[in-house]
């Protein structure tokens, strides 16, 4: 990295020479290390070898969130999926819905769930496929398929490891006629509506099989007065099932789970139970402030759920962080990104702030003032750029996705 003159706030990117679809030059994985490498400055700890289409997030939490058709990245160098009946259409909103979630969570008890996202556009990679239509034969789309799910399976691993059991939340978004959350953990409609004894008696199927055993009761868990679907109707967001709503009626759509549910929850084994959330778009995704609005009652949701069903109570006084984490908050305004620094984050005599693409290249650098500030983004190409900021001896970065305007 070679750091340019510093600019005005406002000046433009710099460009280079080189390609910006090179995506797989060697550059991109040796910079995605290097900022990994130092996740005590900031970072969240990465999950698995860096990938530059994945972003995954080792959490401190016995809640892993999946975003597998939330991505916004299409580079040319990777073909559009054209496979019969495959679908090519993002569900807007729920990469942004997962990390808003697990910053709510960060807000609440000073820890975040993992997180694992397909930055890909559906059209490039389905992660919420087997390989054949996830990737439809690009070997760029396969290899992101695979890192996509070594992440999960390592998270799921770490999780088991730590908490003895734990739970993860597939975030989707669905066009159903009907706006209400669908959680889906494998069971059709026809099974949701049987009575509590034909309902318990088929936990084994399910994505909550191993929730199920130790609670003794699917129903409880599916449409009980703690269900999940209940506890977001408590909190005004409509959802199937639930205590208030406990099954999709005749003829009504209803996704009960794909493949992320099948392979990640513990129908087949081990103790990480897991729910697909399918969100209507209005009210809900579609709006930044909607969208945050569904994230904190997701997290409500989940700590809840998790004290109740889990007896995971989870410490609500923030734990200590790393001081250089709280030097920078970052929120993202219409071609604009918005700084926060912290005066006592700035002893360096001339701190500096730099934006850095996947390649490590410097596309621009500013001065850096306390207080907060804003960074002009016109010109920047759509995809995952780093926030850097070097203040002294200490290092705090963050990554951001700017999406196609
Ligand atoms: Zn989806």
């Amino acid at each position: 990295m070679n750091p340019r003159p510093i600019h005005g706030a406002s000046a433009r990117p710099v460009r280079t020479a080189a390609d910006p679809r090179a995506w797989y030059a060697r550059a991109a994985l040796a910079v995605l290390w290097a900022l990994a490498a130092s996740a005590g400055d900031g970072l969240a700890q990465p999950l698995g070898p860096p990938h530059p289409f994945v972003l995954a997030e080792k959490g401190g939490l016995p809640i892993i969130l999946t975003s597998p058709h939330g991505g916004h990245l299409a580079p040319d160098s990777l073909a559009d999926r054209s496979c019969d009946a495959c679908i090519l259409g993002n569900d807007g909103g729920t990469q942004e819905w997962a990390r808003e979630t697990a910053d709510a969570f960060e807000r609440a008890t000073g820890r975040r769930p993992y997180l694992v996202i397909n930055l890909l556009a559906r059209r490039k990679l389905d992660a919420n496929r087997e390989i054949v239509e996830a990737a439809d034969g690009d070997p760029h789309a396969e290899s992101a398929w695979a890192a996509f799910h070594a992440a999960v399976e390592e998270a799921r691993a770490d999780v088991e490891a730590r908490y003895g059991r734990g739970l993860l939340i597939d975030l989707h978004g669905h066009g159903h006629p009907i706006r209400r959350l669908e959680l889906g953990i494998l069971l059709s409609a026809i099974d949701l509506s049987r009575t509590p004894d034909g309902l318990n008696s088929l936990y084994g199927r399910s994505s909550l099989r191993a929730l199920a055993e130790r609670t003794g009761g699917l129903a409880a868990l599916v449409r009980g007065p703690d269900a999940m679907g209940t506890l977001f109707a408590d909190r005004g967001i409509p959802a199937v099932p639930s205590a208030q709503d406990p099954f999709p009626g005749p003829g009504e759509a209803y996704f009960t789970g794909g493949y992320i549910t099948q392979r990640h929850g513990s129908r087949d084994g081990g103790t990480v139970d897991a729910v697909q959330i399918e969100a209507p778009g209005p009210g809900l995704r579609d709006t930044p402030a909607n969208i945050r609005s569904l994230a904190l009652a997701t997290a409500s949701v989940l700590e809840a759920f998790l004290a109740r069903q889990y007896g995971l109570v989870l410490d609500s006084r923030p734990a200590p962080r790393p001081a250089a984490e709280t030097c920078l908050e970052l929120e993202s305004v219409p071609a604009a990104l918005r700084v926060r620094v912290e005066p006592s984050c700035l002893a360096a005599r001339e701190p500096a702030a730099r934006i850095i693409d996947v390649l490590g290249r410097t596309l621009l650098a500013v001065p850096l003032q306390p207080g907060s500030f804003e960074i002009d983004l016109d010109g920047f190409a759509a995809g995952l750029h780093f926030l850097v900021i070097d203040s002294g001896a200490r290092r705090s970065a963050r990554s951001f996705v700017l999406l196609p305007r």
